[in-house]
């Protein structure tokens, strides 16, 4: 997620920084001001209760900003992000929003100060105020719209400062020149989230050769359960004791041991890119899991890979694979073999079909080589960062 606040005086540039930052990053906007517009026009209680107040130049409460955001808020859980014009205003409204973005699991990624001084703003609204057909662009409520901006407004940017996520861009400087700073500023912070990428395929598709190599190219951490399950036995772990436990009673590891696993990983991996997940999610409830997980880390699912390979073809890599000394206990006997086949294709494929329908699933053509696969998904990827930088 992409959490930004374009904070400046009255006329700073706001609004027209905030178009072509939304077109740029399908973020969902929240202005204030045009909340209320909206409100008054509507003639909501909420709208009636802020009028007059915004007719004076005033700042309307702080409440009624909180039930504005909030609401708008909630209606946007799934966005990428949230680009906020003309809040936080009020020292308490920095405290709402840290609120508000911890009950997201997310956090504010920076907040852009345009400097622009008292007499450009002036003369930039009342400039405004010729056409805009605002009633608070004249010059006496300008003049107490800048009082209120110096006096409750300006005391939010040292809460910034303090968080150390204060950027100050030259509002003066002319409308691309301004876009120009505030992009670096943008891809500097998209730089910092999070790639990650899901690899779904059948056993015996390569998602873990692929898998593993990717993760090493790209940066990322590989997290794949299997290995993770297989490691804690190996280390006798108490999670190993219970993994065994339940190994010997053939029953499935249930999803809370799973989850504890990535988890500890998720928390442990600090400094990498991203993650390239394998083997997990495999069913829908570890889907709605792994959404969950990532959202705890303010981040979400990048890319959705599937690599499909013939079902004879999986068959034949399969069998021989089990005999050779790699092979993996799972994959030890064709009835074993039989059986993941068919829990994948009852189990994952669904979890697939549900990717497809909310974010797009690329398909990639597993029977090349493995040199052509890779170079197949590689392109995948590079596209993938290409477009969230
Ligand atoms: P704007 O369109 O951001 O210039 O806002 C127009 C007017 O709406 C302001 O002068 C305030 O009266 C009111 N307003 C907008 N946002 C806020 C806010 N976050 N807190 C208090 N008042 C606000």
């Amino acid at each position: 997620m992409l959490n930004v606040a374009l904070f400046g005086p009255p006329g700073a540039g706001k609004g027209t920084q905030s178009e072509f930052l939304l077109k740029k990053y399908n973020l969902s906007y929240i202005s204030t001001g045009d909340l209320l517009r909206k409100e008054m026009a509507s003639k909501t209680k909420l709208g009636l209760e802020a009028q007059n107040i915004i007719a004076a130049g005033g700042l309307v409460s702080d409440e009624i900003i909180v039930q504005l955001i909030e609401k708008t808020i909630t209606e946007n859980t799934g966005s990428n992000g949230f680009l906020f014009d003309g809040f936080p205003r009020t020292y308490i409204q920095a405290y709402i929003l840290e609120g508000l973005m911890l009950k997201l699991h997310t956090s504010l990624n920076c907040l852009i100060s345009l400097a622009v001084s008292e007499e450009e703003s002036m003369q930039r609204l009342m400039k405004r105020g010729m056409n805009s057909g605002r009633s608070d662009d004249n010059e006496e409520v300008i003049r107490n719209r800048l009082r209120e901006y110096n006096q409750k407004t300006l005391p939010v940017l040292q809460f910034y400062r303090d968080k150390g996520i204060y950027v100050e861009v030259d509002g003066t400087a002319g409308i691309d020149e301004v876009h120009q700073r505030i992009s670096e500023i943008i891809r500097n912070e998209l730089s910092k989230s999070l790639f990650n990428v899901v690899l779904f395929g059948y056993p015996g598709s390569g998602r873990g050769s692929q898998g593993k190599a990717l993760a090493g190219k790209f940066g990322l951490e590989y997290v794949a359960t299997g290995p993770m399950l297989d490691k804690e036995i190996k280390q006798g772990t108490e999670i190993g004791k219970r993994i065994m436990a339940l190994y010997e009673n053939g029953q499935l590891v249930p999803d809370e041991i799973v989850v504890q696993l990535i988890e500890r990983k998720l928390a442990d991996s600090k400094g990498v890119k991203g993650y390239i997940f394998k083997g997990f999610p495999r069913t829908l409830v570890q889907s709605y899991i792994l959404d969950g997980l990532l959202k705890k880390h303010g981040s979400s699912i990048s890319t959705i890979i599937e690599i499909e390979v013939p079902t004879l073809e999986l068959i034949r890599r399969l069998d021989e694979r089990s005999k050779t000394a790699g092979c993996m206990p799972y994959d030890n006997s064709t009835s074993k073999i039989v059986k993941r086949l068919h829990e994948h294709e009852t189990k994952t494929v669904p979890v697939i079909a549900k990717y497809k329908q909310l974010h797009g699933v690329s398909k990639i053509d597993g029977m090349g080589t493995f040199e052509e696969v890779f170079a197949c998904i590689s392109a995948v990827i590079e596209d993938g960062f290409k477009n969230m930088r």
